[in-house]
Formats: C-alpha cells, structure tokens, sequence
C-alpha cells in the first residue's frame, strides 16, 4: 500500500514557514501585493482565484482580484497588464486562466514582466534561484523533496506536455537529473512506456485516465489532474484506489497537487516581493 503524500499537510507548513519570512519582510519595510486578474465568467476559475485570495489573507499576503467582462478584449487586458507592470506596490501578477476565445493567452502571459510573473509561466527553467518557478510542478517537486524521493537517476514519465503542467514539469525533473520521457495523445503504446517509470506524473485531464496496470510496482505516482465530475465531486486523472495497492507515494485528489499549487504561488509572490526591493 502506497504512503500518501499529503498535500495539505505540506501545504500548512510551508505557509507557516511563509508568515514568519512575510512578517520579517514587513520589519523591512516590505509589504508583498499580488494581484489577480479573472476575465470572463468561467465558474471553476472563480473558485481558483476566491481560493488563492484567502490563502494570500492566511498568510499576510495583500491580494487584490480585477475583474474582467467576458466581452474584454485583448488590448484592454494588456493595457491591465500594463499599468501593473508599472505599478511598484505590485510584486506579482497572475492573469487566470483560460481567457475568452477572443485573447491570445501568450501574448498576454508574454507581456508579463517576468520578475512579476508569479504563475512564472514565462520561466525559461534555468538553475537561476531567482527565476520565479511554474507554481504546479514547483510544487510536485517540493512534494518529491518532503517525501524524501530521489529523482537524479530515476526513469520519469510525464503524461501530458501542456505549457503550463507537462513541459515545465517535465524540465524540472530533468534539471534535478532525472531520465525524463514526456508522452502526449499521438504516444504510441502509451502503457508500456509508463510502466516504465520510477517516478510518472499524470497531466491529462481525463478522470481515472493511468489505472493500475500502467504502473510500476514501488512507483512514485503524482497526479495533477483535477477533473470536475457531478455534484462537484472531484477526480485525479490516476484511478486512486487501485494504482495505491501498486504504488510506493500516491498524490492524492483532492488534498494533494493542487493545495501545494497554491503555496507556491504564495512563495513566488513573497520571492518576487523581496527581490524587486533589493
Ligand atoms: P491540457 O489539456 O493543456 O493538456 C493535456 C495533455 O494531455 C496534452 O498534452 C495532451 O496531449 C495529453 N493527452 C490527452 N489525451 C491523452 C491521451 N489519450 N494519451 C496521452 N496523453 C494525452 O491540460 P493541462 O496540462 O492544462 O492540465 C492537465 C490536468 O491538470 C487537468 O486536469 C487540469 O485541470 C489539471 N491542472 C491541475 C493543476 C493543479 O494545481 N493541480 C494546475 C493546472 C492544471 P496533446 O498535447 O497531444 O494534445
């Protein structure tokens, strides 16, 4: 039976962790702000962006949320951007997504000066400790850490190669020497190549998509997946309860990926608020 890894648990330490480092900043003279902005009327990234709200009040994190029509156009975003771009008493920007059909969500993510770009969609993944991390697989590998699960050496399987969860994820793994294959919907043979890994991490988003026959025996298996099923329930993209008898570490849905989504964000907004003051 597989150890769970507790997102939630590693989530409430690191941002006691935080609070403390925030109130030090504070001493300083330094008052991390982040500021969301939500586009249209889209429910779940509603909930996303009340969730990341609170958590910036838990832990002494100013957060402002702008809200958007969903009729926004695209130089009306950027002119948003913009102005907090220029904005000093902002250290980190977050434009949710998806945006309406009618934006170009590069171009917006682009026009994020990058020393705010707190989602740190725009990291190049470089071994800069001041590069802003993607939030998502920033906090895979923080799980991976606190569990105390190796990656140099290891064979990885991401499946899924989004810009925002597959790649970055995948380059990390890579940067802290692990074999990395990342596989997508035209990967061939798709099971034999994630029984193939020490370490898999699902990104697909299609509930109970990895079931057990596509893992290892003693894997280490993170899923990313959130998938919105009836009555609110919410789905991992691994098939939970079968892949555990399987693995050696399971991530959880929900209290697993997700909350440590969040912290990270919360770490990329107090990282960006004390570097943009030096
Ligand atoms: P995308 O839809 O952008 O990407 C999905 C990926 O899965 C694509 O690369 C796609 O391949 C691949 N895929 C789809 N079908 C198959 C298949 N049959 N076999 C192999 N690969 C397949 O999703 P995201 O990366 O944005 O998100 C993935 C999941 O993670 C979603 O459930 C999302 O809700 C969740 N998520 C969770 C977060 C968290 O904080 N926990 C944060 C962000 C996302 P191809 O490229 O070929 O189309």
């Amino acid at each position: 039976m597989a150890t769970i890894m507790d997102g939630k648990a590693l989530s409430l330490k690191l941002k006691e962790q935080m609070k403390q480092r925030i109130a030090q900043l504070k001493q300083q003279g330094i008052n991390p702000k982040l500021v969301v902005v939500l586009v249209g009327d889209n429910s779940a990234s509603q909930v996303y962006v009340r969730n990341k709200h609170k958590s910036c009040g838990e832990v002494g994190i100013e957060s402002e949320v702008i809200t958007m029509p969903e009729q926004t156009t695209q130089q009306e975003l950027l002119e948003v951007v913009e102005r907090l771009n220029q904005d000093e008493t902002v250290d980190g920007i977050l434009v949710q997504l998806p945006l309406p059909k009618q934006i170009d969500e590069k171009t917006v993510l682009r026009s994020i000066l990058p020393e705010k770009d707190v989602d740190g969609f725009t990291c190049r993944i470089s071994a800069d400790e001041r590069d802003l991390m993607p939030c998502t697989p920033a906090g895979v590998m923080e799980m991976l850490r606190y569990a105390g699960v190796a990656v140099a050496g290891k064979r990885c399987v991401v499946v899924g190669r989004s810009n925002i969860v597959g790649k970055p994820m995948a380059a990390l793994l890579l940067q802290a020497d692990g074999t990395v294959t990342v596989c997508h919907s035209k990967t061939r043979d798709l099971a034999a190549v994630t029984r193939e890994a020490d370490i898999l991490v699902a990104a697909v988003g299609k509930p109970h998509f990895i079931t057990a026959d596509m893992v290892k025996e003693g894997a280490v298996v993170i899923d990313v997946g959130v998938n919105r099923m009836a009555e609110k329930k919410l789905l991992g993209d691994v098939d939970f309860e079968a892949v555990e008898k399987k693995a050696s570490f399971i991530t959880p849905v929900p209290g697993g990926v997700g909350l440590m989504t969040i912290a990270m964000l919360m770490k990329n907004t107090v990282r960006a608020a004390a570097q943009q003051t030096i």
